[in-house]
């Protein structure tokens, strides 16, 4: 069997994040990651995934602050205008993934959506400096909801929540049809995998408790079996996509890999897992 071109890897040293005044050393191209899919995101850290319904432009996050312009550049590229972004998707209220909604929301007058119990998060600690990212301000119009679906033009997304990275992260499932092969493919977008807050130090600083961290792992492990045949990281890393971009961007075929998405939410539930050796005792060390 050859390798996997797909692979949780941990996050780069110094990416995007920690170094937000250095774009040209953190930027990533605009690439296509399924039919009518694009990560217009334009840097090395946190994905802004565009979706062109054919009615209108969703977003599911919007990066940072700082490269907020990148995404707006990437749209024009494309030949869509940003003043057509109809909804913003985002997966949880951390200011990595929302820092840019209220300049897209400038511009484009489009509905924010964000679960519940990740609003009351950003209620609460939008004015601090939370996950060493200040949460800039931003509106939500919209809260989902897991038995509504969210159907504009060409797409319908089922979310789904997904708590443990914090409270309300909300992962999104949705099928993308090539008119030109007529296939489908199925596509998802996790919420947050990051785990550093599952652990038993940790839970306190994202108003979770030790429940959060076995529900992540069982959700995991669920949503594991779930075929999906386009993995979407809201991260670079996750899938290390960064050291895996195609040549021909314009590609989407080459992210089609059916054990991404399983083999991505593995690992991430057996890394929580090695946190609670009591309740998983396959993880006590000898
Ligand atoms: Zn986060």
């Amino acid at each position: 069997m050859s390798e996997k071109k797909f692979k949780y890897v941990n996050p780069k040293p110094v990416r995007f994040g920690q170094a937000t005044d250095r774009i040209s050393e953190h930027s990533v191209p605009l690439y296509r990651c399924g039919p009518h899919v694009w990560n217009v995101g334009g840097q090395d850290d946190v994905a802004v995934y565009l979706l062109d319904t054919g009615e209108g432009l969703i977003l599911i996050d919007t990066g940072y602050t700082e490269s907020v312009f990148l995404v707006v550049h990437n749209i024009w590229k494309l030949g869509f205008n940003p003043e057509n972004i109809k909804k913003i998707l985002l997966t949880h209220y951390h200011g990595d993934h929302v820092n840019g909604v209220a300049s897209l929301v400038h511009i484009s007058h489009a509905e924010v959506w964000l679960s519940k119990e990740d609003e009351r998060m950003h209620q609460l600690y939008c004015r601090a400096d939370r996950h060493g990212i200040h949460t800039a301000p931003y509106q939500v119009t919209n809260f989902y909801d897991d038995n509504t679906l969210i159907v504009l033009g060409r797409f319908t997304i089922e979310t789904k929540l997904t708590p443990g990275h914090a409270p309300g992260c909300t992962s999104f499932f949705f099928e993308d049809t090539d008119e030109e092969t007529g296939k489908t493919y199925r596509c998802a977008v996790h919420g947050g995998l990051g785990i550093a807050y599952l652990k038993p130090d940790m839970l306190a600083n994202q108003d979770q408790t030790e429940e959060a961290a076995h529900r992540f792992v069982k959700d995991c492990l669920e949503l594991a079996e779930r075929p999906v045949d386009i993995n979407m990281p809201s991260h670079l890393n996750q899938a290390d996509i960064d050291n895996n971009l195609p040549e021909d961007l314009n590609d989407y075929t080459w992210f089609v890999a059916d054990y991404s998405w399983h083999d991505m939410l593995v690992n991430r539930a057996e890394a929580v897992k090695r946190f609670w050796p009591d309740r998983y005792p396959e993880y006590q060390k000898n």
